[in-house]
């Protein structure tokens, strides 16, 4: 698609149906009702940008492209939030991700920040998802945070020790009564359990209480004047104070990963509660974890794959690579709030998936001389197969039963086309409402690129991703002389067909 085309033209098509979502605030689904009519705020918690981001951030990051691409399908205005952490998110030994980062690489944290920002934007790009609205960052944002910090000492839920503000928590949770409602947690089980700033410990009237601003170690890199210390932001203040600065004090939607409902999450509320009474989103949306051949993706026992190895298929976990889209359909295979295991033969399936669903469209487009009327039966069960498919999308976004309502129509549009069904008892009104809907489903909703198409056409723009990715890979191996890994690239890239030159203008690739 040209870059100057509108990505995502939204054919409202089926807007007589109401939308259900699961709210994690009730535990239950409840029919979406924005606070100003046609208008919709999502706020997403972005990656921490001090390392590159992997499959499982990628399924969140899809996932949530498929209900704002949903929402935008459906009419709505939608203001997309999705903030870039660069800084406050600290690691087990209450250290600061980012300063880590770039103090072990020698770099300035704001280097580490924009590399794999960076890399970010590029995976996102490959797995063909929108852009946000606005992606602010959590330092372009530190007077907004102190502003809020103070809001919350002077409602009496905060306290200053020594240089760091702390929330108050069991005060908020005794006075306020909701701490925990998003979550589960009690008190009781919070005050075993707090891992929040560990180091800092003796500052705390209570284990339970969390850093909202941090007094920065002489050798922490990122700090700012404040009325407390020079310090910097909690991880959890940030996405409170940028939800409200593009949101307002009570928006509809927040989401994120399940594994941030507690502390993450739940730290949101309160912070929002106690500076200004008003509880943020309405809707709080959680998608469930990746895993890989049945296990946690972990890094530590090498059960992990990157991107990049998925897509090159160099890795012992996969026969072969699967490009972007094949991985993307692959998601869309599972609802969101389930459980994913990424394992070689669910790959294969969901690249033949693919294959069928874009051959189907394209056996569909062919289709001609529809002559039929609209109380024949086939026409009408191919009617409400396209309802059910945006019935399962409107009940939670369910893209794995609004696939197999699509995979019914192709095996009617596969008849159709040998024969086995007859096209005059198809409607033409009909064959044109399922032609828009495949087009409108695959490619606005679910936002599959037709990969053929797009190379046929030498617009492949996951394609240029991938090796643009793969070619940086090599590049910072050959930068530090590891031929072994510069010359596997190379080998992976030669079976599969690309042949990569280094010339003088630099390194250029293409199809042997
Ligand atoms: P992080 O960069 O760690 O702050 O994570 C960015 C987003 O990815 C958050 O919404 C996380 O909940 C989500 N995430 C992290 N690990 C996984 C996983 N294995 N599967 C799905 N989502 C994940
Ligand atoms: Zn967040």
């Amino acid at each position: 698609m040209p870059l100057w085309q509108k990505a995502n033209p939204t054919t409202a098509l089926n807007m007589n149906q109401e939308l259900s979502l699961h709210n994690s605030l009730s535990r239950q689904k409840e029919v979406f009702k924005p606070l100003k009519p046609g208008f919709v705020g999502m706020y997403v918690c972005g990656p921490t940008v001090y390392s590159d981001v992997h499959l499982g951030n990628c399924r969140t990051f899809v996932s949530f492209d498929i209900i704002y691409r949903y929402l935008l399908h459906l009419g709505y205005t939608v203001r997309y939030v999705r903030n870039i952490t660069d800084v406050g998110h600290l690691l087990d030994d209450g250290e600061d991700r980012m300063s880590k980062g770039a103090r072990a690489n020698q770099l300035e944290p704001m280097e580490v920040a924009q590399k794999y920002t960076n890399g970010f934007h590029d995976m996102m790009r490959i797995f063909n998802t929108l852009s946000p609205s606005i992606e602010p960052r959590a330092t372009g944002h530190i007077p907004e945070q102190i502003e809020m910090v103070q809001a919350i000492l002077d409602n009496g839920y905060a306290y200053e020790s020594n240089g760091s503000v702390y929330f108050d928590t069991l005060k908020f949770a005794q006075e306020k009564g909701i701490y925990g409602d998003l979550s589960g947690r009690k008190i009781e089980e919070l005050i075993a359990e707090s891992r929040d700033n560990l180091k800092n410990q003796d500052e705390k009237r209570h284990p339970a209480d969390f850093a909202i601003w941090m007094k920065a170690a002489p050798e922490h890199l990122m700090h700012w004047n404040s009325p407390w210390s020079v310090g910097f932001p909690g991880w959890h203040l940030e996405c409170s104070a940028m939800s409200r600065k593009y949101l307002g004090e009570h928006f509809d939607i927040h989401g994120g990963g399940n594994d941030l409902k507690f502390p993450h999450h739940e730290n949101e509320i309160a912070q929002n509660v106690g500076s200004c009474n008003c509880a943020g989103a309405g809707y709080w949306l959680h998608t469930n974890m990746l895993l890989m051949n049945g296990r946690k993706m972990s890094k530590s026992d090498g059960n992990t794959i990157s991107p990049e190895e998925l897509f090159t298929g160099d890795s012992v976990h996969v026969s072969k690579g699967y490009s972007p889209m094949a991985v993307r359909f692959f998601m869309l295979q599972s609802h969101y709030r389930s459980t994913l295991d990424l394992t070689d033969e669910g790959l294969l399936a969901a690249e033949k998936g693919y294959k069928r669903l874009l051959e189907g469209f394209h056996v569909l487009l062919d289709l001609t001389g529809a002559t039929g009327q609209a109380t024949d039966a086939l026409d009408q069960e191919i009617n409400q197969l396209i309802d059910g498919a945006f019935a399962e999308m409107n009940d939670d976004f369910n893209t794995p039963k609004a696939l197999a309502r699509l995979f019914e129509l192709v095996s009617r549009i596969n008849s159709l086309k040998g024969g086995q069904l007859p096209l005059t008892a198809v409607s033409p009104a009909t064959l044109e409402r399922l032609q828009t809907t495949f087009r409108v489903f695959i490619f606005d909703i679910l936002g599959l690129l037709d990969e053929d198409a797009a190379g046929a056409s030498g617009n492949n723009q996951a394609l240029e991703g991938v090796m643009q990715l793969v070619l940086d890979m090599r590049q910072t191996a050959r930068a530090n002389k590891d031929w072994g890994t510069s010359d596997k690239i190379r080998d992976a890239l030669n079976a599969a067909g690309i042949v990569v030159k280094d010339g003088k203008e630099g390194v250029s690739w293409g199809l042997a």
